[in-house]
């Protein structure tokens, strides 16, 4: 796919040097400063940060969606008249609606997935209201803007572009951690419709094509999404939703008798027995597992296990990480087969027969308070059901909660085991230990 794509844009390109009237010098400069600005960043870039890529390059896609809306106004090219003139009038003013509410967006989606702007929804009173004024006010514009003589409306335009750019602000602003995953998702959608915008102005077919199919494949993907979270796409939209700031430490909440209730922490030596005598081991990985890149030798952990006669599988959630896919990924990278790796609706039902859950730096995926606490943030979005197996080990560095800043039950559980540290440094530890013992005479 990324090959084809890069062909796709190579030629994009060349068709366009070779087309396109302007002198070649800003063209190669601009071409080669993207390039290499964008050959490094794709470099160095960290499995754990492509989130923020992604949403940063979002953005770029709305800049550009706004500067050829501005400078297409400025200087159409072409002389248009009658309804020709207005139809590109309604392109302009709408790429440039689009594409200023995607830049801004996406610039707080990358700060609030760097952690620079805190997770927690920005509740302004009367939110709603002064989103659909902003709309009011931007179709107003529109109004003034078409069918007057040419740039004689400038001031319109740019008052709509920092409006829309106020509200692609606000409207990210609200949203809570939890509803990341969708919100990147739908900037995702916008900029391809940024894109194809863009292509009207520019009567360029392909880029109307291409931000048409980026478009509509991120709103379906936003809608599956939703539908993953149990979550409203309307509701997400507006937002409003994803608790307290991330990394406040659980709590527990006391059992019935009102008696705190204690966490039983383990070593990685007792999990590696407690693996051992299983039958059946499921593998839930979540983002401190991309953190700590520690596929790897959890793949070799699983070999072992099968090589014993146990059933080892990967259960993998939805949201689980901070991309869509982002497990799969990883474990692809690692050669976990595909056959072991299963979706939360295929594996949810098996819990209460499997021996040993291993929880792999995943927290707001496995939380039990989003069946049966409503008021939890999160109530309501289908979980893994970890709980329910034999044992399930909870490997973590400390008690901080998870993306959406919720409280996790899940460590307080009496089925529960804590094993504190960093993820790879852990199952290292499991996988020596698990090597030691079979590398040991049958009677020692
Ligand atoms: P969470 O963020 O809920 O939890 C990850 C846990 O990993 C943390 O509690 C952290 O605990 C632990 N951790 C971090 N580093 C390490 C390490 N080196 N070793 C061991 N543990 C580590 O992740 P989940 O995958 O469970 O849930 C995903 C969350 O992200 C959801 O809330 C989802 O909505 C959101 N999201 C998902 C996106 C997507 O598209 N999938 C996009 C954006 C957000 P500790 O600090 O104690 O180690």
């Amino acid at each position: 796919g990324n090959l084809l794509g890069s062909i796709g844009m190579l030629i994009a390109v060349g068709i366009t040097a070779l087309v396109g009237a302007g002198g070649y010098g800003p063209l190669a400069g601009a071409l080669l400063g993207g390039g290499l600005i964008g050959a490094i960043l794709a470099a160095r870039v960290a499995m754990t940060s492509m989130p923020e890529l992604v949403a940063i390059l979002h953005s770029f896609v709305g800049l550009a969606a706004v500067l050829v809306g501005i400078a297409s106004y400025l200087d159409p090219g072409v002389v248009l008249s009658g309804t020709e003139m207005r139809i590109h009038e309604v392109e302009i003013f709408v790429g440039v609606f689009i594409g200023a509410l995607t830049f801004t967006g996406s610039l707080i989606a990358f700060g609030k997935l760097r952690g620079q702007i805190r997770s927690k929804p920005l509740l302004l009173p009367g939110r709603h209201l002064l989103n659909l004024s902003v709309l009011a006010a931007s179709v107003y514009l529109g109004y003034r803007f078409v069918g007057v003589a040419p740039l004689s409306v400038q001031n319109e335009l740019f008052i709509m572009t920092g409006l829309a750019g106020l509200l692609g602000i606000h409207l990210v602003m609200a949203i809570g951690g939890a509803d990341m995953p969708v919100v990147v998702s739908m900037l995702n959608s916008y900029s391809g419709w940024a894109a194809a915008a863009a292509g009207f102005m520019l009567e360029n077919d392909l880029l109307i094509v291409t931000g048409a199919l980026v478009g509509s494949s991120g709103a379906i993907l936003s809608y599956i999404m939703c539908r993953a979270m149990n979550r409203s796409i309307v509701n997400v939209i507006f937002g409003g939703f994803g608790a307290d700031e991330g990394a406040a430490p659980a709590k527990s909440k006391g059992d019935k008798d009102g008696k705190d209730q204690k966490v039983q922490s383990v070593t990685a030596a007792d999990t590696a027995e407690l693996m051992r005598e299983a039958k059946s081991v499921i593998i839930v990985p979540g983002y401190g597992m991309a953190v700590a890149q520690a596929q790897y030798p959890l793949y070799e952990v699983a070999q072992l296990l099968r090589k014993r006669g146990c059933t080892v599988r990967f259960a993998i959630h939805p949201v689980a990480g901070r991309l869509p896919g982002h497990m799969n990924v990883l474990l692809a990278e690692a050669k976990v087969p595909y056959d072991v790796v299963l979706e939360m609706d295929e594996i949810n039902a098996d819990f209460p027969e499997t021996d040993v859950v291993l929880v792999i730096g995943a927290n707001d995926i496995v939380n039990p308070g989003a069946l049966d606490d409503a008021s939890s943030p999160i109530y309501g979005m289908p979980v893994l059901e970890v709980w329910k197996s034999k044992t399930c080990v909870v490997m973590k560095r400390s008690m901080a909660s998870g993306y959406a800043g919720v409280e996790n039950p899940l460590f307080f559980h009496a089925a529960t085991r804590m094993l504190f540290g960093d993820a790879k440094k852990n199952v290292d530890a499991i996988l020596d230990a698990l090597r030691q013992h079979d590398s040991q005479p049958p009677d020692a």
